[in-house]
């Protein structure tokens, strides 16, 4: 749906406030509740100015007629949002959706909506369609163990294009080979003084970090088995502003997994340590306003500056970092598309277990809802201005007020201008682009995605935020400003399409993965994998193959990570995977043992489907004539070739491309 304010003041829908309680011509959910129409007032005016004014009815206009258009065109529905389980981004969602004249329902509704913004997960309760602001599995992708795991799947397979990435550990199952691989780095190089950071898996702002210099400092004490953490190396040398450590936090739109599509906002936030940076020592370890850039640490510090100005203070936007690095002759447009870069690699790192999720809380085929998300990146730049993944937040604080304690022990809230100019525009703009008016209308015009990916931009040619820009192309839609979220994926996938081959392995394991609903693979499931993609042979018996099975998944269970189901876990088939590419493929470089395995096994799938499609023709045909099909002696039919002919053409591209870029 255009906004309304796309539409003359005089025809724009009333607002909530401008519907007459209990009016007939509305269902008794759809009528404005009283919460609404106060925090309306508390408001005050429209943001959106006189084409806000125009559609309460203001300036004498004579209100359009409920429901049409002038010249009788049905007006078009409002897009429906229920925002009951918003919690903590409710206030900046408000202000979008009243931006947008859409329609709120803050206490849910009985119908369906067709947007649902949750605060916390994907599982705030049962939704059947419309649109979810999270998606399934998504907390515990990205939390710290999680996301650690599926970046070093990647730094296994591309290490030079994964190396935004701090080297990580796992505690305590990893406890010992940190110490060894630490205690033979430091025998290799004895001036190595380096540094590490415990961070407890699943904490967030800062709870129960510590600095380390050695493996042995690691504190035991509150039992690791019981709290399971990540060591990381620290990184001694961050870029800094004002003598400051700082972080940027990033939001970035996924707007959809299938096929992918990425936004990245053009502006973020950059958060200030409160007292001056020293490379670690043994003395400043603990000095935490030192080196932890956390809003909510450095808020207790009492040299933590609240700004009304987006360019000081201890938060500020990104673009003013960005502003003030480019006057100092800075190649900007360099910082900004490795940020690119680093994002869309990182997603491209999650999707594959994401998909396994996916499929598990909305099968194909089944009613559910479409999801996107907003994700939190925080990044790091270093000295060298080289962009460093910190960590990526599947709920990133949208408030926009902040405490302020007035008097000892007294506090208020009050408004944030810099969290609300970022925050608000990126819920804005992401509703914007999730419109599901406009996406019909997209459907419509068959603006396929394949065409977008078709255009050869290079990736520098992103360009830092650019604020003039920004606002010269205010009024563009409908007296909104333009998006502040950038398209990077469609927009860039010729770059980095060869780097999704891990997605590639979990179409594999998900079409074994058999009953539905389930995210770990029985061993029955695997025997078949490995049966249909022809992958046992003398050398490697089908006894191997449950050994291989029982090992690995025994293994990985005993991590301890989710007792619910049992079976082979999807980080368990990726290693399985791997070390059965290692075993056929022995003198490749591993991402192309991983890539042939794939192209084998998608090969040997497509000549079963083949052979099942065409058995099962040949059964409805020949079924009076009593034939049976012998599926392992079937000869192929032309069309059955050319369709694997395709698919093998495919693959071989895929290996030219991937000849290609080494
Ligand atoms: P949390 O979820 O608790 O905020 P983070 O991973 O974001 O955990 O770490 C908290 C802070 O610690 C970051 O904002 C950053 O300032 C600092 N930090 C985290 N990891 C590193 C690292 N590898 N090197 C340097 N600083 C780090």
């Amino acid at each position: 749906m255009e906004p309304a304010g796309a539409l003359p003041p005089s025809c724009s829908p009333a607002p909530e406030a401008a519907e007459p309680p209990g009016s007939p011509a509305l269902p008794a959910e759809e009528r404005p509740s009283a919460s609404a129409a106060q925090e309306a007032r508390r408001r005050g005016p429209d943001p959106q100015g006189p084409a806000g004014r125009g559609a309460r009815g203001g300036g004498g206009r004579a209100p359009a007629r409920r429901g049409c258009e002038p010249g009788g065109r049905a007006r078009r529905p409002r897009v429906t949002v229920d925002s009951s389980k918003a919690k903590t981004s409710l206030e900046a969602l408000k202000i979008s959706l009243r931006q947008l004249r859409w329609k709120e329902f803050p206490f849910g509704r009985r119908l369906p909506c067709d947007i649902y913004w949750h605060g916390v997960s994907f599982h705030d309760n049962d939704i059947f369609s419309g649109q979810v602001n999270k998606f399934p599995g998504m907390t515990e992708m990205v939390r710290k163990i999680t996301l650690s795991r599926a970046v070093r799947t990647m730094q296994y397979l591309f290490p030079l294009e994964y190396n935004f990435y701090p080297r990580s550990w796992i505690l305590p199952d990893e406890s010992s080979f940190f110490e060894k691989e630490i205690r033979m780095m430091k025998d290799r190089d004895p001036s190595w003084k380096p540094t590490f950071i415990v961070k407890p898996d699943g904490g967030c702002q800062g709870d129960g970090i510590y600095l380390i210099k050695d493996p042995s400092d690691i504190r035991l004490t509150g039992g690791l088995q019981s709290r399971p953490a990540v060591v990381q190396e620290y990184i001694c040398k961050p870029l800094l502003v004002d003598k400051l450590k700082f972080d940027i936090r990033l939001y970035v739109l996924l707007k959809s997994l299938e096929p992918l599509e990425i936004y990245i906002a053009k502006d973020g936030l950059s958060r200030f340590c409160t007292e001056p940076y020293q490379e670690p020592t043994l003395k400043n370890l603990h000095q935490v306003f030192m080196h932890l850039t956390n809003y909510s640490l450095n808020i207790h510090s009492g040299n933590f500056i609240h700004s009304d100005n987006v360019n000081t203070g201890s938060k500020r936007t990104f673009s003013s970092i960005l502003c003030r690095l480019s006057s100092k002759g800075v190649d900007v447009k360099k910082v900004w598309s490795d940020i690119i870069s680093l994002v869309i690699k990182t997603i491209i790192a999650l999707t594959p277990e994401l998909k396994v999720y996916y499929q598990s809380d909305i099968p194909a085929g089944k009613p559910g809802p479409t999801c996107f998300q907003i994700l939190g990146f925080d990044i790091l730049l270093m000295k060298n201005l080289k962009p460093m993944l910190l960590e990526v937040n599947a709920n990133p604080s949208m408030r926009i007020e902040h405490e302020q304690e007035l008097s000892p022990g007294v506090f208020e809230n009050v408004p944030s201008p810099v969290d609300e100019e970022v925050k608000v525009a990126v819920i804005r703009d992401t509703l914007r682009l999730v419109d599901p008016q406009k996406q019909k209308k997209k459907d419509i015009q068959c603006q396929t995605l394949e065409h977008v990916s078709d255009t050869k931009e290079e990736l520098l040619d992103a360009g830092p935020p650019d604020r003039l820009e920004h606002d010269a192309n205010k009024n563009t839609e409908a007296g909104l400003p333009s998006l502040c979220l950038k398209q990077v994926f469609p927009k860039y996938a010729k770059q980095f399409n060869y780097l999704r081959v891990v997605d590639r392995v979990a179409a594999l394991f998900i079409r074994f993965l058999g009953v539905k609903g389930t995210t770990k693979l029985g061993p029955t499931g695997f025997r078949t994998f490995i049966r249909n993609c022809k992958l046992s042979n003398s050398n490697f018996s089908m006894a191997s193959v449950d050994i291989l099975y029982i090992d690995i998944t025994r293994r990985w269970n005993s991590m301890g990570i989710d007792h619910k189901e049992s079976g082979m876990c999807w980080q368990a088939f990726v290693e399985a995977f791997f070390c059965l590419a290692q075993k056929k493929y022995k003198s490749l470089p591993l991402h192309e043992q991983v890539a042939s395995l794939i192209d084998f096994c998608e090969y040997h799938l497509a000549v079963l489907d083949e052979k099942r499609l065409v058995c099962g023709r040949g059964i409805v045909e020949r079924r009076n004539a009593l034939v049976t099909c012998q599926t392992d002696g079937l000869q192929l039919t032309p069309a059955a070739h050319t369709s694997l002919l395709n698919r093998m053409a495919t693959a071989s591209k895929l290996a030219d491309y991937r000849n290609h870029q080494y």
